[in-house]
């Protein structure tokens, strides 16, 4: 860590020549055209306190203060604290003491300043010039920045701006999509290609890429090798997610493994093996993306933007992710329990060193994710833990079928579901080899055994088949040609 960092409190733009005051970035004067200087100031005196009893939706927890900040040049800032201080007192923001500590953001000015301050706040980037370097993006689906799916190509751009300022050499960003989508689609459509081009950085399909294997917790682990050899910066998008509660700095590096990997991690239960991906790829560094952030039915664009307006950095990636869900309001998930039982990181909020912004302060009601909602309001899924590709084929399943009335539909997916899961559904279409094994030795009857390897229309107008007729207790001779001729249709188009 180094010494003497300036933490700034508050930040102005100013020109040189006129003396014209900007609380944003600008790059020259728009009045005179002169230079802009940016003055910091890290130091400033309480000059206003407001008590704030009533909660309100944004600020559900009271009481609460709005102090207002003024510097030696008397420019003001207002701040929300939980903490109480009196009218005269100077303020500073405390960089973080505790290896583990939390940085919390609030992007004042701009995407790349609040990154620089959480990143001063840590202590700065232990890297050298010679070192090779991984950003781990999440891009899980072709989805546009706005809609919170990725990490925000803003702060990708200014990640790589502070590694090229100490020098790094080599920097590559990499994502594996989820699996079943296609990376390079996902990259181009989220803006994450462009960032790498205009910097003239290499995009790595980590899915693609040359994997080397690791020997851990009595388990081979096939991982693409610049995981490895690459000193790992982890910027995942903080999401609200329906199978694992949320998504954040531990989930993001899910997708550094093989496909083949990753599936056996959800067939040994995704909850208990979560945590030890840690124990075979340790981030350097967590910069969290909840610039945006995702509420509700993530992490696909089934999801909604949180509008959250924060940068989480941390080097325990557990207790970022754990500070998100206090923010959030969410339910601590299982897999976080274990990670903090089995020593993955800290997951005990009262030992986790909160820097800049209270945790209370930056709270907010996230929409919780809705276990088995699809785009579709009749078809439900009922979640065995089911893998990434059995997962993400399964919402788009249902995705196709927007539009179409019927009668509810339970897809059942995974191998561990329970009979508590699926009792008082009526009915069930079991989906994926887990799931039917699973189904068989539970007896279950169901209406349909939907395979992998069937082709995704064939299984579509099976689906579709069975919601449109409610009725239906088994597929027939009539589902198999209408089938049949949806692929034939499908192959001449
Ligand atoms: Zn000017």
């Amino acid at each position: 860590m180094c010494s003497g960092r300036v933490v700034d409190v508050i930040i102005r733009w100013l020109c040189e020549k006129c003396g014209k005051k900007w609380i944003y970035p600008v790059q020259k004067c728009i009045y005179c055209r002169g230079p802009i200087t940016k003055r910091r100031s890290a130091k400033a005196k309480i000059i206003g306190i407001t008590k704030v009893n009533i909660p309100s939706p944004m600020h559900p927890l009271t009481p609460y203060n709005i102090i207002l900040l003024e510097d030696e040049s008397g420019n003001r800032m207002p701040k929300k604290v939980m903490k109480d201080y009196k009218i005269g007192e100077m303020y500073e923001v405390q960089p973080a003491k505790a290896e583990g500590a939390v940085v919390i953001s609030r992007i004042k000015y701009d995407v790349d300043e609040a990154l620089r301050e959480s990143i001063n706040l840590l202590g700065g980037i232990n890297l050298d010039p010679q070192d090779s370097v991984l950003l781990k993006v999440s891009c899980i689906e072709p989805a546009y920045p706005y809609q919170a799916v990725s990490t925000n190509p803003k702060l990708l751009e200014s990640v790589i701006g502070l590694l090229k300022e100490k020098g790094v050499g080599s920097i590559a960003v990499g994502e594996q999509a989820m699996l079943g989508n296609d990376t390079m689609d996902a990259a181009a459509k989220a803006g994450i290609l462009d960032v790498c081009k205009k910097n003239d950085i290499p995009f790595i399909d980590l899915g693609k890429a040359e994997q080397v294997e690791r020997e851990h917790d009595g388990m081979v682990w096939k991982l693409a090798r610049d995981a490895v050899e690459r000193k790992v910066i982890d910027i995942p998008t903080m999401k609200a997610h329906s199978q694992l509660g949320i998504a954040g700095a531990v989930e993001n590096l899910l997708r550094v493994f093989s496909a083949e990997t990753q599936k056996a991690l959800y067939a040994k239960g995704i909850h208990k093996m979560l945590p030890q991906i840690l124990g075979v790829v340790r981030p350097l560094l967590c910069i969290g993306d909840a610039v945006n952030g995702m509420q509700g039915n993530g992490p696909t664009s089934l999801g909604e933007p949180a509008f959250l307006n924060l940068i989480l950095a941390s080097r325990d990636a557990v207790a970022l992710d754990r500070v998100f869900v206090e923010i959030g309001m969410f339910p601590v998930p299982e897999w976080m329990e274990e990670a903090g039982r089995g020593g993955a990181g800290q997951v005990d909020l009262r030992k986790i060193e909160a820097v800049n912004y209270e945790v209370d302060a930056v709270k907010y009601p996230l929409r919780q994710p809705e276990k088995g909602a699809t785009a579709h309001p009749r078809i439900k899924i009922v979640d065995g833990e089911a893998d990434p590709h059995i997962f993400n084929t399964a919402l788009r399943m249902a995705q196709k079928l927007v539009g179409l009335s019927g009668e509810e539909v339970s897809l059942v997916i995974g191998a561990h579901f329970t009979s508590g899961m699926v009792e008082g559904r009526r009915r069930l279409v079991l989906y994926g080899k887990d799931a039917i094994a699973k189904g068989k030795g539970m007896g279950i009857e169901a209406v349909a055994e939907l395979t992998e390897d069937m082709p995704e229309i064939q299984r579509v107008v099976f689906l579709r088949s069975i919601l449109e007729n409610p009725d239906k207790k088994k597929l027939g001779i009539a589902d198999a040609f209408r089938a049949k001729l949806a692929m034939f249709s499908q192959k001449r188009k």
